[in-house]
């Protein structure tokens, strides 16, 4: 999603004039996307910004700015924190980029973390970067309205909105045109994507926005990513077997295996539920790949709810996993109610 949303940066800069460069020493501006999902990401961050700050201490007219969940997190405490950065832009604010670029020229520090209801940057052309001409991501929608208890999405990301399929069809038709042969669409939980067209009154689900993009063309590949438990419906499962050229392959973070922990942490399905969702997807897609994301030391758990997290690693048979021990981020409901009382041994 960072990396969807470096993109569209890029672009909104580049209408200003500015243009991408791997050359560190040649940039008047650095831009750097921030996650705040774990706390080895944001240290990853302010490591990165004292290699950014020596340049600034050579070149004084660099400017450096911070965007992404960090910024939005932090928001005006970073230029304190971070007494180089100039400007510190949240996920829902790039479109001011121009303006507060401009300000930065002229020694102004600027911050921009108002969250919106409604931006989706739909009109917004991403300049591909680091493009191989072949992949190419399209964000659907933006935000979170899921309260996982761990995370601390939905308050840098603010709330859910879908953008229109008619935009997201157009970008898809348009890198078909352009050579690229698979997208990968992108929202924090896809299955929820929701949007009315304004002349019909006809709402699009997921499902249907997945067939319209399959029957653009049978040679573009679709892949799409992240899928909720709670969301997945066999109408999806169905629409990914009808469609070849739907790739065969479905993220669906369990996080953990057992019902307690799940509560805990505002899954809103149970493991009953998961293994339901497991047993749908071989019905219906019997050479489906699964992946998932698994959080392990969760507040309270005990060794024998961390082996109903090894016995679904065993049921799901995944392909691969993202798995990490809990990171307790400030603010998040888990932070406030529960203590991470889980040690590292
Ligand atoms: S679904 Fe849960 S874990 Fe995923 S972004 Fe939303 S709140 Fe975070």
């Amino acid at each position: 999603m960072n990396f969807s949303d470096s993109e569209i940066v890029a672009s909104i800069l580049g209408e200003v004039g500015y243009k991408p460069t791997r050359d560190m020493e040649s940039a008047d501006l650095i831009m750097i996307n921030t996650c705040s999902i774990r706390e080895k990401a944001e240290d990853t961050v302010r490591k990165r910004l004292q290699v950014f700050n020596k340049q600034k201490r050579q070149r004084p007219d660099l400017m450096i700015g911070v965007l992404g969940c960090m910024a939005e997190r932090l928001k005006a405490k970073f230029l304190e924190e971070e007494k180089l950065v100039d400007i510190v832009v949240g996920p829902d604010a790039y479109r001011d980029l121009p303006k507060l670029v401009a300000g930065a020229e002229d020694g102004e520090k600027g911050v921009n973390v108002f969250l919106s209801r409604e931006e989706t940057y739909a009109d917004i052309s991403p300049l591909r970067l680091d493009s191989n001409g072949v992949t190419a991501f399209i964000s659907i929608m933006r935000g979170c309205d899921n309260m996982c208890s761990f995370c601390v999405v939905p308050y840098t990301r603010g709330r859910e909105r879908s953008r229109s399929a008619f935009s997201i069809l157009a970008e898809a038709q348009d890198l078909f045109e352009r050579g690229f042969r698979e997208v990968t669409l992108l929202g924090q939980n896809v299955d929820s994507y929701k949007w009315e067209n304004p002349e019909t009154g006809t709402l699009v689900h997921f499902a249907q926005l997945l067939e319209m993009v399959a029957k653009l063309h049978p040679d573009l590949r679709i892949r799409f990513s992240t899928s909720h438990p709670k969301d997945i419906t066999d109408e999806v499962l169905h629409t990914i077997a009808t469609y070849d050229n739907i790739c065969k392959y479905i993220h669906l973070p369990v996080q953990s295996g057992n019902s307690r922990i799940l509560e805990l942490m505002n899954r809103t399905y149970d493991r009953e539920w998961y293994m339901d969702r497991i047993r749908a997807i071989r019905r219906i897609l019997p050479d489906c790949a699964v992946s998932s994301d698994i959080i392990t030391g969760f507040c309270s758990e005990t060794e024998e709810e961390h082996r109903d997290t090894l016995s679904m690693i065993e049921f799901a048979n995944y392909s691969m996993s993202y798995m990490f021990t809990y990171s307790e981020r400030p603010g998040t409901p888990a932070a406030k109610k529960y203590a991470d009382d889980i040690s590292r041994k």
